[in-house]
């Protein structure tokens, strides 16, 4: 099994890039939110326990999960938020588990935007983290989701602070310039996690 390394971080501090730039290593990537999606396709155990839970009326009408009203339904409601996460989080947990099993190459990406707030740290060999000025991110944020100003504050304000965050880093990159200084950060971490490899490996 591949030495997994999860790259987390703030909405828009650049996960996206970063996770690109190592895939262009050739470095596998794993998204956390492609599995959360996967394990609620039509089909799915998990999807049948929702529907029978919320009837159908939580599917759109091609029997696919209507996010946005279970979105709308767990955020003003703290039971079946609770419902949904005790449901959820074994099988999103035990689906990364398989698809870290599956891979060949000395280490891979794991891309986990919520790696801190859903306690997954523990699935990680090592935690990269993405510290941006939040003036910056905020930028980013405006920019790339073209919202306003207020709502993308507000979007900041209800994630994990930076300063905790960085709390659980190993790594650290810091994504304030452009993508050159990005660009060379990520080939010195990718150089430095094969190099700690060489080195692991040859004490076992
Ligand atoms: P995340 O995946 O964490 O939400 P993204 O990778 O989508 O963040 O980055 C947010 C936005 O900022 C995107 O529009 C991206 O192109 C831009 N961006 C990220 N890093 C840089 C950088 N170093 N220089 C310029 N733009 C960047």
């Amino acid at each position: 099994m591949s030495y997994i390394v999860a790259l987390s971080g703030g909405i828009a501090s650049g996960k996206s890039t970063i996770a690109h730039l190592f895939a262009q290593l050739g470095v596998p990537i794993i998204d956390a939110d492609i599995i959360a999606r996967q394990v609620v396709e039509v089909g799915t155990p998990a999807l049948e326990q929702i529907t029978k839970h919320f009837s159908q009326e939580i599917l759109l009408e091609n029997g696919e999960l209507d996010r946005g009203q279970l979105r709308e339904i767990i955020f003003n409601n703290d039971h079946e938020r609770l419902w949904l996460n005790n449901l959820l989080h074994p099988i999103i947990a035990q689906e990364t588990q398989k698809q870290f099993a599956q891979q060949t190459n000395p280490y891979v990406i794991w891309v986990v935007p919520l790696l801190i707030e859903n306690n997954l740290h523990q699935l990680a060999d090592r935690v990269l983290m993405i510290d941006i000025p939040e003036a910056l991110q905020l930028e980013r944020l405006i920019n790339r989701d073209r919202i306003s100003e207020s709502l993308a504050k507000k979007m900041i304000a209800t994630q994990v602070c930076l300063t905790d965050r960085l709390a659980f880093a190993d790594d650290i990159i810091v994504n304030d310039g452009d993508l050159e200084s990005l660009k060379i950060q990520v080939d010195n971490l990718h150089k430095q996690y094969l190099h700690n490899l060489k080195v692991k490996n040859s004490y076992e």
